[in-house]
């Protein structure tokens, strides 16, 4: 079941901040979707293959699908076709991988590089090191089918405010340093900073997110 108001209600709010929504529809159905959609929602976010592999031929063509989960390299091949953003690139190897695969489907895949910000080993990403080696790799530069759009990042799930902010404030700070590496590179284009969800995406607002991945408080709970 959609929230509408709650929908409407976020919505109002970013558009006032020029933030932009991902609503994440994981384990959410397409009645679900398609419901949003006729809203006037167009960006959705998934974190399986399989799943958004369904769900892309299910729903409406005009969904900007995004890639919010961790990603294996052996499937990249299936959602390069159609991807509009992924978020999770954490590897060189992944890096090759999307830019191999969007060739050969004659694209430029935008992607977001992770970065590991918070206290939980369960989650992925980038240090603020691997990020600094990433960016001067030099096999960087040859990789013309993929676009470096920005940064991505999951605080800590805590409910302490101090720590969750400076996560976000360290991570803005880092997208500050993609920006200006944006100038030295033909596929570094960064102008989006992705964090926040449904427990801190003010917090991530206040400190610079221009796009929010938003699931439960727009769909309820995942069971
Ligand atoms: C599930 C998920 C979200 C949305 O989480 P909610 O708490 O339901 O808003 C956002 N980002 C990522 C990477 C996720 O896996």
């Amino acid at each position: 079941m959609v929230n509408i108001s709650a929908y409407q209600n976020i919505t109002a709010e970013l558009s006032k901040k020029n933030v932009r929504l991902v609503a994440v529809s994981k384990l959410k159905t397409v009645a679900d979707i398609e419901a949003l959609y006729a809203l006037g929602q167009l960006d959705f976010g998934e974190n399986y293959v399989q799943e958004l592999l369904l769900k892309h031929e299910q729903c409406n063509k005009n969904i900007q699908w995004h890639f919010i989960g961790h990603l294996q390299t052996n499937k990249v091949k299936y959602i390069a076709p159609f991807v509009h953003l992924i978020h999770g690139i954490d590897s060189m190897k992944l890096l090759k991988e999307v830019n191999k695969q969007a060739k050969k489907n004659g694209r430029i895949i935008n992607c977001l590089l992770q970065v590991y910000i918070a206290r939980e080993e369960s989650k992925f990403g980038l240090s603020e090191e691997e990020l600094n080696e990433l960016l001067q790799w030099d096999e960087l530069p040859a990789l013309n089918n993929i676009c470096i759009k920005g940064l991505m990042g999951m605080a800590s799930f805590s409910s302490d405010k101090t720590l969750v902010a400076n996560e976000f404030s360290f991570l803005n700070r880092c997208y500050q340093q993609l920006k200006a590496a944006s100038a030295q590179h033909s596929n570094i284009n960064a102008e989006i900073l992705s964090m926040g969800m449904s427990n801190d995406y003010e917090l991530a607002v206040a400190n610079g997110s221009t796009m929010v991945r938003i699931g439960s408080l727009l769909f309820g709970n995942r069971s």
